[in-house]
């Protein structure tokens, strides 16, 4: 099946585009096409034309919360990168309206710059708003879903629909969100003194770079904490740290992160996580439920538990 023409007609279209660029790990094949939608009407498109075709696709954010499998995915992918629009309300005063693609540095500084607060917590995740719309993603004290409002999300016959929602929609890591199409939301934020934005905007970095690999290729935590637990340490007592499987290793600075230390292959990381899951099970009969999400085929014989 071919890509419908007014597709390739609107919209910024890549034909067999490499998808491990297109995530922070930096694994993975292709897609058959990548579509760049700059626009809500372009989003609209996209989905309304590849829903009508028959074609399949997946929302790609900023790619860093995944592993491409090395042999790619058969679907569309449609990435927002270009939707990064962020602007006041109109209507909610101090609210922000936010395009799937903007990234979270992005909102966390236009709020600073607005003397907004309320999103510092998110400061130091790679992600833009429709991942972590999709996720709820979030840090010690904040996750996404506390401070949204409402999230409009595109149907399959391209009809709009704005869903207002509370912080009790949400969970750790989990979203109602997970699976549709979020075109925009909206986040209620309060007035604040920069001084006092700026500070703790600077507390949660220092506390994220203090113990994680920003700077290494990874898709961020690995597996899900369990309840009142923390992998990280399961997989250190386990005496995984450093552990390495081809370009793939277990952090040695923070065990739940799997980098990417060079020119790793997507099969590297499936089996080191298949090693390090093995591990902590005999270590400490805790199955490690996987965060990340792994898109395209991987070996049948991955015994990944909890996998999305
Ligand atoms: C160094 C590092 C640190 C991290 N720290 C944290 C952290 O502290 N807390 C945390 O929660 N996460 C963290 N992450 C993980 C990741 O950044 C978040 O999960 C982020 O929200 C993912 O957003 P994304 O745009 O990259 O989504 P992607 O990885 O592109 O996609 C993830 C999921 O969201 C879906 N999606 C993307 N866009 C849309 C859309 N517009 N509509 C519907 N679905 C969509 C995708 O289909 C996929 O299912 C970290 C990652 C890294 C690499």
């Amino acid at each position: 099946m071919d890509l419908p023409d007014v597709l390739r007609d609107e919209l910024l279209v890549h034909e067999g585009a490499a998808l491990g660029p297109l995530t922070t790990l930096g694994v993975g094949g292709e897609a058959p096409w990548v579509v760049e939608p700059r626009r809500r009407e372009e989003l609209i498109l996209a989905v309304r034309e590849l829903h009508a075709a028959g074609l399949p696709f997946r929302m790609l954010g900023h790619g860093s919360n995944l592993v491409v499998s090395d042999a790619g995915v058969p679907e569309v992918v449609i990435h927002t990168r270009s939707m990064k629009n962020i602007y006041h309300h109109g209507e909610q005063e101090h609210a922000l309206r936010c395009e799937a693609g903007a990234t979270l540095a992005r909102l966390v500084s236009v709020a600073y710059d607005m003397r907004l607060s309320g999103v510092e917590g998110l400061i130091g995740i790679p992600g833009t708003v429709g991942g972590a719309v999709a996720g709820n993603a979030g840090g010690r004290e904040l996750a996404i879903g506390d401070v949204l409002t409402e999230v409009t999300l595109v149907e399959p016959d391209g009809a709009v629909r704005v869903v207002p929602c509370t912080a009790e929609d949400f969970g750790y890591r989990t979203s109602p969100f997970r699976g549709a199409v979020v075109l925009d939301g909206v986040v209620q934020l309060r007035p604040g003194e920069r001084d006092a934005i700026f500070a703790r905007m600077k507390d949660t970095l220092g506390a994220k770079s203090a113990t994680q690999p920003l700077s290494a290729a990874s898709a961020g935590c690995m597996f899900r904490n369990p309840p009142g637990g923390s992998s990280g340490r399961l997989i250190d007592e386990a005496g995984c740290k450093g552990l390495q499987v081809g370009g793939a290793q277990v952090s040695p600075r923070h065990a739940n992160f799997i980098v990417n230390a060079g020119a790793a292959a997507a099969d590297d990381v499936r089996r080191l996580v298949v090693e390090v899951q093995r591990a902590v099970r005999a270590a400490s009969g805790h199955d490690l439920p996987l965060e990340v999400e792994w898109w395209g085929p991987f070996d049948d014989r991955t015994p990944v538990v909890g996998a999305p």
